[in-house]
């Protein structure tokens, strides 16, 4: 368990992480029940950890790069066989069964899956509801699950998840979160075929900048960034349905 100077976007990777059910694929190392590891005399990078029991994240890229992490068995994240850093950890956790192939791992630097997947799962609930709420007899939602990766069309590559409204004959409209490869810090939105929001999320915004906030504002910045995501995707299925509406008067 995680004891000293957390920082809080690791207790809050902690809590996301062990908020999984208990039939996820992945699970939340039984540190308690472990027998003790044997000192490795390697120190853990945990900021506050004195532990020399850290072995590296097992986490490798596509190109096969190896993250150079090394983090003991008490701040590690193990995910199937393997134990990774926190970052890597949420990366593994983002692709879902890609995981089990090599050749479709993430760059090493690429925070672009886990931030998709992060916003995809706070949103989630939202927007499976308010396309709910928009369909009409004879459509359903479905969603994905973990983040996929995609291309524009100017090839460009990015990780999306995306919730999609349907009837038997297909598709009636996409919600799709996606993050760019090559500017893996800004999340967009698209409803349909309109881009109707973009933005840094707060806690990366500061991340970059070097600054920390008291635990109050982080937690109104997340709010405000969130209620500005699900108000724009809301207002955008409305005005789609009006649309459509008034296509088939
Ligand atoms: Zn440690
Ligand atoms: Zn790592």
């Amino acid at each position: 368990m995680v004891t000293v100077e957390t920082p809080r976007k690791e207790a809050s990777a902690l809590r996301r992480l062990g908020a999984l059910p208990a039939t996820a694929l992945f699970r939340r190392k039984e540190h308690d029940a472990a027998p003790a590891r044997p000192a490795t005399g390697i120190a853990c990078t945990m900021r506050g950890c004195a532990n020399l029991t850290a072995q590296l994240c097992a986490y490798r890229d596509r190109r096969e790069r190896s993250c150079s992490v090394t983090i003991c068995p008490a701040h590690a994240i193990s995910l199937g066989a393997n134990t990774y850093c926190r970052r890597h950890a949420g990366t593994v956790q983002a692709i879902g069964e890609l995981s089990g192939d090599p050749s479709g791992h993430p760059d090493i630097d690429d925070r672009a899956p886990s931030l998709v997947d992060w916003i995809g799962r706070d949103l989630d609930k939202d927007i499976r509801t308010l396309l709910a709420r928009a369909a009409r007899p004879g459509e359903s939602v479905i969603s994905d699950h973990v983040a996929r990766r995609a291309h524009d069309f100017h090839r460009n590559a990015r990780w999306e998840r995306s919730w999609r409204l349907v009837e038997h004959t297909g598709p009636v409209l996409n919600v799709t979160l996606h993050v760019a490869e090559d500017n893996d810090s800004l999340v967009h939105v698209r409803v349909g075929c309109e881009a109707v929001a973009g933005g840094v999320p707060p806690w990366i915004a500061r991340r970059r900048d070097g600054q920390d906030v008291e635990a109050a504002i982080d937690i109104s910045q997340r709010q405000l960034f969130y209620r500005y995501l699900e108000e724009t995707i809301s207002e955008a299925v409305v005005r789609f349905r009006d649309r459509s509406d008034s296509i088939e008067q």
